[in-house]
């Protein structure tokens, strides 16, 4: 038996990091297709079976063609397809409510022209992960973090994907020879408190396959968090039967962090998915993607971020897209994305607000982006600004300068931020907000006493 964490797995060195044998169990992809229409059928008994689903994803561009006839095909779209895997499982397919790229759900789902086309600063591995592994399968970035790629198998490939130099460029799931080099890593390193188990989508294996990861990582008495990064509660919702939150509810505390990105995907199959592992006592958490022509738009945001939070799902990140290959028509500036925070900031509620992040290139990590609040500084007085442009003077602790405590020397000069960064002025208030508006009414309103 081979334990050493230099050891090799029986696999060649030269295959994508993610290395085992062909997942022996692993449902098969329909070899004969049926009439395929009838895959599209909710009607069909099979339709909450995952398995099924599995089996019965659309693979091909024909496949493709033979459930959406109405579909046009560019010859580039196979092209497309031999270079980035597709897959779609029936349920997620059912979800096109139109067949071209202004349908959310087809535009993250089925391949586009657009892929080919790549700038030169676009990298198959932007965020340096393969620098990042001292074991293969694992990404040991952060501290006190650790992710665990256990799976190259997604039911659905985003067509965004980050690791789309990975994510189903073969099916296959972490070999138990891994599964101990990677528990070995982690008795070696104690300060690594909370293991991700990524992949590609861990979802996709099966439940025993699945707990013989968890019990390897549980049994390290220095990792006190296991979180799983799964897409199937959007993808495949009835993946989530109670066969697999019962395992989980023996892995506590364990996290979930899944990946809705626009409404359309809160499906009452899917709020239940969600619903039935928060019942297990498994904590969910959002983790969109800020993509163009799917999300990029702050209303839309809110009804997304509002909708998460009924199904008991905290918007826990909102990412820019990464400089990934095949992906640079989703892209957004980042601008983008702090005016969405702008938009998010005091018209919903607070837990409904993510955090942005842009992982950025070489490795460099996650770092969040705000937009700026802090409208001016002075030695004694930080002027801050909220939502609606109301620009309030923060007076810092036991400060006192002489300017301060001066008389107010009015040079001429209108009323405005410095007088604010000085104390002079405690606030400046726009006219005819919400705020004053609605303040206005409670005056109003009030005995004359109470004025
Ligand atoms: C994102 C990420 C994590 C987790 O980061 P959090 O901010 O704690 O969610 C850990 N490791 C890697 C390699 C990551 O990319
Ligand atoms: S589910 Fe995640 S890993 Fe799989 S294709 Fe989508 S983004 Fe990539």
């Amino acid at each position: 038996m081979d334990t050493g964490i230099t050891g090799e797995c029986p696999i060649t060195l030269d295959e994508p990091p993610l290395l085992s044998q062909p997942r022996a169990a692993a449902p098969r992809d329909a070899e004969t297709s049926g009439s395929f229409p009838s895959r599209l059928d909710k009607a069909n008994p099979k339709w909450n079976d995952w398995k099924w689903q599995v089996r019965n994803r659309i693979r091909s561009v024909g496949a493709l063609q033979e459930c959406f006839p109405e579909l046009s095909l560019s010859s580039s779209l196979i092209e497309v397809a031999e270079k980035y895997p597709l897959a779609i499982t029936p349920y997620y397919a059912s979800l096109i409510r139109r067949m071209d790229d202004l349908d959310p759900v087809f535009r993250m789902s089925v391949p586009q022209a657009q892929e080919l086309t790549d700038p030169p600063f676009l990298r198959s591995d932007p965020l340096e992960e393969e620098s990042d592994m001292p074991v293969p399968g694992l990404v040991h970035r952060y501290r006190d973090r650790a992710l665990v790629m256990a799976t190259t198998m997604c039911s659905m490939y985003c067509r965004h994907c980050t690791r789309k130099r990975v994510a189903g460029t073969r099916e296959v799931t972490i070999s138990a020879c891994r599964i101990r080099q990677i528990h070995e890593y982690l008795v070696q390193h104690p300060e690594v408190k909370d293991v991700i188990i990524s992949g590609g989508d861990p979802l996709t294996m099966d439940t025993p396959a699945l707990e013989r990861l968890l019990e390897a990582i549980r049994s390290v008495p220095s990792v006190e968090l296991i979180r799983l990064g799964t897409r199937t509660p959007v993808v495949m919702p009835m993946r989530i039967t109670s066969e697999l939150t019962t395992m989980l509810k023996k892995y506590q505390p364990i996290w979930v962090n899944t990946h809705f990105n626009h409404p359309q995907e809160l499906t009452p199959e899917a709020i239940a998915a969600c619903g039935a592992l928060v019942d297990a006592g498994i904590p969910m958490g959002n983790q969109t993607v800020l993509l163009r022509g799917v999300n990029d738009d702050p209303e839309l945001m809110a009804q997304l971020c509002r909708g998460l939070l009924r199904a008991r799902v905290k918007p826990y990140y909102l990412f820019q897209c990464d400089l990934v290959r095949g992906v640079e028509h989703f892209r957004t500036p980042l601008t983008k994305g702090l005016e969405i925070m702008e938009y998010l900031r005091g018209r919903v509620s607070g837990l409904a607000i993510p955090t942005f992040v842009v992982d950025t290139p070489h490795g460099g990590g996650k770092v969040p982006l705000l937009p700026n609040y802090i409208v001016s500084t002075s030695p004694t007085h930080t002027v801050l600004r909220n939502f609606e442009g109301m620009m309030m003077s923060y007076p810092e602790p036991h400060y006192r300068t002489e300017a301060e405590a001066a008389p107010v020397s009015d040079c001429g000069a209108a009323r405005g931020v410095w007088q604010v960064a000085n104390g002079r002025v405690s606030a400046l208030i726009p006219a005819g907000s919400e705020r004053t508006t609605r303040r206005a009414r409670i005056q109003a309103r009030r005995p004359m006493a109470d004025v």
